[in-house]
């Protein structure tokens, strides 16, 4: 038997989802984003699994902060590995070309001091322009600038334009098509550079932004930001579970957990999880967000504490001490779960604390 609590990882449901990326952006390569440790899936396990395919669909990772990319470094050590918008000053710089990575450059200052420097190796950058979000990239002008500074200079040995969407998973914003002319637009006045735009939920709803690299994150996990997909498109590769500790047959009026949150109505049956927030589950979960048990759904009953949870089993009878429960995984998605705590996949996915055991298969 396994621990109490634990989680799933299936190899084969990754294969499945890169599939459907390479599907769908039939002639850009993929950048897999594995960074928040591959969407809390183990980013190494991930970029593993990607480039042992059969079929080489993964050209390349993305991670978001440079204790991630040596870490990945460690196990990967020749393939494309990005590191995205960071803090970007010398010791940075010397790191990105010993451990060979690209480097995403959003701005001008950063451009002027890799102009300057005098590195080991040069570097593979990506230019990044702002297109919207206002968070990271450069306007216009200084991706200009940068450009201008980075395309002949013996630091750098080939340069990207990339941007971000704001909006890409709302299919009705007209923000996206305008977002895919500004980068388009620029880039073309420079030249011709690789240019990558799309995360999941363009990949999915916008094919026009699929240009050179698509940069899928959460689609590769199995969740489809746009809900536009069949089914069957996209596979969970995590499965969250834990077994029930303890069952309690409460007469109407008794109250369940902390403050006794939750309170019976009639006579009811009271399941205890070995599932807490120490764990990863979210503690804001209302009553009502739904685990999977038995193959049926049962409902938060009760507020989450560290290590413990209740669920209402009332309406399952055959449910069991020892029981297996389903907190997100096959038949019950982490973004339904999202849903009802006011938080998306992948949050839930990433919170997945230390002291649950992986089990990779
Ligand atoms: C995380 C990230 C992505 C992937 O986004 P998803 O919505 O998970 O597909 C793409 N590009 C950048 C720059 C990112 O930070």
């Amino acid at each position: 038997m396994h621990n109490t609590t634990w989680v799933e990882f299936s190899a084969e449901a990754l294969r499945h989802n890169i599939t459907t990326v390479r599907r769908l952006a039939p002639e850009a390569a993929i950048l897999a984003m594995v960074k928040g440790n591959g969407y809390g899936h183990g980013a190494n396990w991930v970029t593993q699994t990607l480039l042992q395919c059969q079929r080489p669909f993964c050209q390349g990772v993305a991670v978001a902060r440079l204790n991630e990319a040596q870490r990945l470094r460690e196990h990967y050590p020749s393939g494309r590995l990005l590191l995205l918008g960071t803090l970007v000053d010398l010791p940075l710089l010397e790191q990105c070309a010993n451990l060979q990575l690209d480097l995403v450059v959003h701005n001008l200052a950063s451009a002027t001091l890799i102009s300057k420097a005098s590195l080991p190796a040069p570097l593979v950058i990506w230019l990044k322009h702002n297109v919207g979000m206002n968070r990271l990239g450069m306007n216009r002008e200084d991706f200009i600038a940068a450009h201008k500074l980075l395309a002949n200079c013996e630091q750098v040995s080939s340069l990207h334009h990339m941007s971000h969407f704001s909006e890409a998973d709302d299919v009705n914003s007209e923000a996206t098509a305008q977002q895919i002319s500004r980068l388009t637009s620029l880039s073309k006045s420079l030249g011709e550079h690789p240019k990558s735009m799309a995360n999941s939920a363009a990949i999915i709803a916008h094919p026009n932004s699929h240009a050179q690299w698509v940069r899928p994150g959460i689609m590769l996990y199995g969740d489809d930001p746009t809900g536009n997909l069949a089914d069957t498109a996209l596979a969970p590769v995590m499965r969250f579970k834990t077994r029930i500790l303890d069952i309690h047959e409460l007469a109407a009026g008794e109250g369940v957990g902390y403050n006794r949150r939750w309170r019976t109505t009639v006579p009811s049956r009271i399941a205890t999880l070995a599932v807490g927030y120490a764990d990863g589950y979210p503690r804001h979960a209302p009553d009502g967000t739904p685990v999977l048990i038995r193959g049926k759904r049962a409902p938060i009953a009760g507020r989450v504490s560290m290590d413990l949870s209740t669920i209402d089993v009332s309406h399952i009878p055959e449910a069991a001490i020892g029981d297996e429960v389903t907190l997100w995984g096959e038949g019950l998605s982490a973004a339904e779960v999202g849903q009802h705590c006011g938080t998306i996949s992948y949050e839930l996915f990433t919170r997945i604390t230390d002291r649950v055991a992986r089990i990779y298969d």
